[in-house]
């Protein structure tokens, strides 16, 4: 199984845990230190990437480097992968590009989606797969007979009865991230570009795990990885234009 990107990606954690438990055979593809994917001319010459294993994972946009990657970059892997590709869009509602048409179109390809990120029902676990009709009926054998609750269900659709107002809030959250990225950068924060609900940063002046503590004796909540990849940076969940203003004000001030 790739899961590219894995904690060496590094990419979202859960991956390792869940092909640990199926006893499979894991291949952590690591990514650019930008994290954008390594071209594919040097995928097939590195020979790290296994064109023949039977699952891959790639989170597009990922977590925690918060990079989206072009539909047009995704089709030339899909192309060459034999086995079945997961495109995990949990993030995907703040990315410019979605992959769907990779799924109507090649039959190896499977979309997942979840209503946890930009619909705010993470509590609930409401997800869906779009991709071939013998995937799905593949996977509708083994799926738990009661795998997605009640209300669940209701609140799921109770969000596709208000889209306007979520499409909103993702253009605020949006336009938020940007606009926070930018004041950051200007305080010499290196600001990794996002097609996410978060930024990844890498502070300036102090290691990130002592802005971590700085930010929370203020009250501030980021996260911090110590993964190798990353332990230089900070995760920051992007929140209102005025928690993100409260943020940079006191980013200045940890500096002063
Ligand atoms: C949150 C997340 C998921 C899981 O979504 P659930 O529907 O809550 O299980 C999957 N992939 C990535 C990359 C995520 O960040």
């Amino acid at each position: 199984m790739n899961c590219w990107p894995c904690p060496r990606g590094p990419s979202y954690s859960l991956y390792p845990v869940l092909a640990a438990i199926q006893g499979a055979a894991q291949n952590p593809v690591p990514l650019n230190p930008d994290f954008s994917l390594p071209a594919l001319k040097e995928l097939k010459q590195g020979k790290l990437w296994d064109f023949e294993a039977a699952l891959t994972f790639i989170t597009t946009p990922n977590a925690p480097g918060g990079r989206g990657y072009g539909t047009a970059e995704l089709e030339g892997l899909c192309r060459l992968i034999k086995g079945v590709v997961v495109l995990d869009e949990a993030y995907v509602d703040f990315a410019r590009e979605h992959a769907l048409p990779l799924a109507l179109k090649h039959p190896q390809v499977i979309v997942s989606r979840t209503f946890s990120k930009a619909y705010s029902l993470c509590f609930q676990r409401v997800g869906y797969f779009v991709g071939h009709p013998e995937l799905i009926g593949a996977l509708h054998k083994i799926r738990d007979s009661y795998n997605v609750n009640g209300l669940g269900q209701v609140a799921a659709e109770a969000t596709l009865d208000d889209l306007p107002y979520y499409q909103d809030n993702f253009k605020t959250l949006i336009a938020t991230r940007e606009e926070t990225g930018a004041q950051l950068e200007r305080l010499g924060f290196r600001v990794f570009p996002s097609q996410t609900n978060f930024l990844l940063v890498r502070p300036p002046q102090f290691p990130a795990q002592d802005w971590l503590e700085k930010l929370r004796k203020r009250k501030i909540l980021v996260r911090w990885f110590s993964a190798p990849e990353v332990h230089t940076a900070l995760r920051i969940t992007i929140g209102t234009a005025a928690e993100m203003e409260r943020l940079v004000k006191v980013a200045k001030a940890i500096l002063r």
